[in-house]
């Protein structure tokens, strides 16, 4: 697993780096060394001379060099690396975004504390003198013509911390030997490819997805909304939805089919038969007794949604089905 790291200058990447380093053994690339070494900066370099470099340099050209390293590493790694930075420009974006392994990270900081602690890090750096320098360097690298930051982040830390333990304490709390990074578990797939069938939900008041899966094969989808040849919900095509009734409330009134009753009526019985359900939300009694009726062994959820009455019925069914509360 490669894992990098993006963040402005004196964010706490290299704490991060290092922190990974001590605790779980991944080998540090300091991209800055690397860049240093390719157009021969000479030992002395660090972050602020760096920084200044960078605006000099053509972005295409510059990406290539970060690029090269990671192709490198990549090509004879066998354990994990940790590697940082990387610039914000779109190229190096989608190159660090596309490629499998490498397990993208954000640190932010507020400017104020990155220049405090850029002074005490480089208190003679021929980089930024003052603020208003380190902020026209800082901007100038975070805000070029091709900056994009729709990126595959995995985790954003906020580094407002006023020590490095404090730092290291917040990072404690994150898996980073979690495989499921890389390559999600066949749960956690499903699950999240109920959420993108969620998207498609036209109902106003709550958008849910479901999965039926058989045998690891995805046999339907369904999301909530009205039935054909009806207004869409958000196009006014339920009254109930749209008067924003209560949570539970007004069922009886409500045209919108639920995922789960969508995705049953697709597949029919034969073949949810024996199947699990993935749902973003744990189901209502009637979406539990239609499940249950289409034969479907196993219900996986990811946000609850307070029904007494359907855990109730599920439960007392035993183990006739397996309730399952995965939290993406
Ligand atoms: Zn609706
Ligand atoms: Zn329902």
């Amino acid at each position: 697993m490669i894992l990098a790291i993006q963040g402005g200058p004196c964010s706490g990447k290299a704490v991060f780096a290092h922190y990974l380093s001590e605790k779980f053994g991944y080998k540090v690339v300091n991209m800055y060394h690397e860049y240093a070494r390719v157009r021969q900066l000479g030992e002395e370099v660090n972050e602020g001379v760096v920084m200044k470099f960078h605006l000099e340099e053509d972005m295409a050209s510059l990406c290539k060099i970060y690029e090269n390293k990671l192709l490198d590493i990549k090509s004879n790694y066998t354990e994990g690396y940790v590697v940082y930075p990387f610039p914000s420009h779109m190229d190096m974006q989608m190159f660090i975004s596309d490629k499998h392994q490498i397990v993208l990270f954000q640190i932010e900081a507020p400017t104020s504390k990155r220049f405090a602690r850029y002074k005490i890090k480089y208190p003679s750096s021929k980089g930024a003198r003052d603020l208003e320098s380190f902020v026209e360097i800082d901007d100038a690298l975070s805000f070029t013509k091709t900056t994009d930051r729709s990126l595959r982040v995995v985790k954003t830390f906020v580094n407002n911390e006023d020590s490095i333990d404090a730092f290291r304490a917040q990072l404690d709390k994150f898996d980073f030997m979690n495989k499921e990074m890389v390559r999600p578990k066949w749960d956690t797939y499903f699950l999240r490819l109920a959420e993108v069938v969620a998207t498609r939900s036209n109902c106003m008041k709550r958008a849910v997805g479901a999965v039926i899966v058989n045998d690891f094969r995805i046999v339907s989808t369904g999301y909530n909304g009205t039935p054909f040849g009806c207004a869409n919900c958000n196009e006014g095509g339920c009254e109930r939805c749209n008067e924003n009734a209560a949570s539970g409330q007004k069922l009886d009134e409500c045209l919108c089919i639920h995922a789960e009753e969508n995705a049953v009526i697709e597949a029919g019985r034969a073949k949810a038969n024996g199947g699990t359900i993935y749902v973003t939300l744990s189901p209502c009694l009637t979406c539990a007794k239609t499940i249950v009726q289409a034969g479907i062994k196993r219900i996986v959820f990811n946000r609850k949604y307070t029904m007494k009455i359907a855990e109730t019925f599920l439960q007392g069914l035993g183990d006739k089905i397996q309730v399952d509360w995965i939290q993406l």
